[in-house]
């Protein structure tokens, strides 16, 4: 690999520690990332995880491995809550806004790549769906009931946690202690045909009027949420791949169920690394759609939202995100994303200025060399992005002495440190170049600023014909202006 012979080391949850990246096949990488529940649009928060995990796949092919990234659509089978009890996610959904269930699917699936292509995530290699592999869990499943690690109830599979782990480590990854689960389970009171309260369904029942429902062994039914991922994951990568991902809410249960599962279908926990992405908050609580504590792309993107003064591009949300490591809580706030911008304009704006560059010395004073070693020892230290983004920053402070003519670079080093910055900036983290330099933006948004307070001046004083002809002719040049807050503010398509 090319990141300056340099050992990779990746955080496993499974052991704590950071480990040094070993693939199961040589220069290969199979990656599976749990993908979003198509029930309602992504938010920030989703988009965090998955950008954390863009950015490990982006930075596995620079440094040279040929990587198969499978990340699924979970269109079935996601509870309400963990415990195997409420609606479908995706059939409430339908029941409530009266459609059917695959037209929520189409429609947040279609939400999801929108926003996924704007915030210029690479898509995955594959990715399935949970309803396009019933037939592969329905097999898992009967291997499990095969091997007596699983109980037919009534119509419903679940698997038998209690007499799995008298010959397995159930709590290997959440380091939960099983007589602790036992201890803490909410009692089922016969509202479960579980044998015991801590087992997971495969496999349930559904209930005449329950909307989404295949043909089994069983009966009719729908699969458990954990045995879809089991089953893609193993199809597309194999019984044992490199890494498997996702938000570290999904460690348990979803994830140490995962394991188990693969435990006794394939002998393996699925995957040698198991990596799990922090949460993005929004007043210190996890953003989250089912409990309203989230900002949507679209609101921070276009529209604007009572919790910011401005919109902000997509790039500098993304910078934004990775000025954090990804195993680090990161609150959103107007102030942080504020900051972010600065950084990020700052960032262009230097890049900008590099390749404008036509004057070369014959030395510089800037060892680039030794800067990029460090850029790489930041990536392969866990994909540290926040240190990354530092010595990038080392590298802007330098461009901008140049430019004073504070001090010099020869050409070669130039050429060097533009496309070393270039890679790390566009294809490693992915971000985008903004059209405008800072200096460009910040004359633009003076000039803008100062027609808003005309209109908001035209307003009070009633003369709505100037107030509206302001707004119709910014209109006509692509510039709305939003009333929705207690100022006024725009939006620039
Ligand atoms: P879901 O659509 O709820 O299944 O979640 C899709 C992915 O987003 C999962 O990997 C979650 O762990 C992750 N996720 C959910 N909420 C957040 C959050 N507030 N911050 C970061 N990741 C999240
Ligand atoms: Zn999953």
């Amino acid at each position: 690999m090319q990141s300056v012979n340099q050992v990779l080391k990746i955080y496993n949850s499974i052991s704590g520690k950071k480990e040094t990246f070993n693939t199961v096949t040589k220069d290969n990488v199979g990656m599976y990332v749990c993908g979003p529940t198509v029930y309602s649009n992504v938010h920030l928060g989703n988009l965090r995880t998955f950008t954390s995990f863009d950015v490990i796949y982006r930075y596995l092919n620079h440094i040279g491995y040929k990587v198969r990234y499978v990340r699924n659509i979970t269109d079935v089978g996601h509870l309400e809550n963990d415990e195997d009890v409420g609606e479908d996610r995706i059939s409430k959904k339908a029941r409530v806004e009266n459609l059917e269930p695959m037209e929520v699917v189409q429609k947040y699936t279609y939400d999801f790549h929108e926003t996924a292509r704007k915030f210029n995530l690479s898509p995955p290699n594959i990715e399935p769906t949970a309803t396009g592999h019933i037939s592969d869990q329905i097999k898992l499943i009967e291997k499990i009931i095969d091997k007596e690690m699983a109980y037919i109830v009534n119509g419903s599979v679940y698997f038998d946690v209690l007499k799995y782990s008298k010959s397995n480590n159930y709590g290997i990854l959440s380091k939960r202690n099983l007589d602790d689960l036992i201890h803490n389970s909410r009692s089922l009171e016969g509202k479960s045909d579980k044998k015991n309260p801590q087992d997971f369904a495969l496999w349930k029942k559904a209930q005449p009027k329950h909307i989404m429902k295949w043909n089994s062994p069983w009966g009719n039914g729908f699969p458990g949420w954990h045995i879809e991922c089991t089953a893609m994951s193993n199809k597309y990568l194999g019984d044992i791949f490199d890494i498997h991902g996702g938000g570290i809410d999904l460690k348990f249960p979803h994830h140490e169920c995962e394991i188990a599962q693969s435990n006794v279908c394939f002998g393996t926990n699925a995957a040698n690394y198991w990596v799990h992405a922090n949460m993005l908050t929004l007043n210190g609580q996890k953003m989250s759609k089912s409990t309203d504590n989230n900002i949507l792309p679209d609101e921070i993107f276009v529209k604007g939202s009572p919790l910011l003064s401005k919109t902000f591009s997509e790039s500098c949300v993304k910078f934004f995100m990775l000025q954090a490591h990804y195993r680090s809580v990161l609150d959103l706030s107007n102030d942080a994303l504020l900051a972010a911008e600065k950084g990020y304009n700052k960032l262009m704006d230097a890049i900008n200025i590099l390749e404008g560059l036509k004057d070369f010395s014959e030395n510089s004073d800037f060892n680039i060399m030794e800067w990029i070693k460090n850029c790489y020892k930041a990536m392969n230290d866990d994909f540290n992005t926040p240190i990354l983004i530092a010595n990038l920053f080392d590298a802007v402070k330098f461009i901008n002495k140049v430019n004073q003519e504070k001090a010099s670079i020869s050409k070669k080093d130039w050429e060097v440190l533009l496309s070393s910055i270039n890679s790390f900036v566009f294809k490693v983290m992915g971000l985008q170049k903004s059209k405008l330099t800072n200096n460009d933006n910040s004359k633009i948004n003076d000039v803008l600023d100062i027609l808003l307070e005309l209109r908001d001046d035209a307003r009070k004083n009633k003369n709505y014909e100037l107030s509206d002809r302001i707004r119709d002719m910014l209109k006509n040049k692509g510039i709305s202006i939003n009333d929705s807050n207690k100022d006024s503010s725009f939006i620039i398509d």
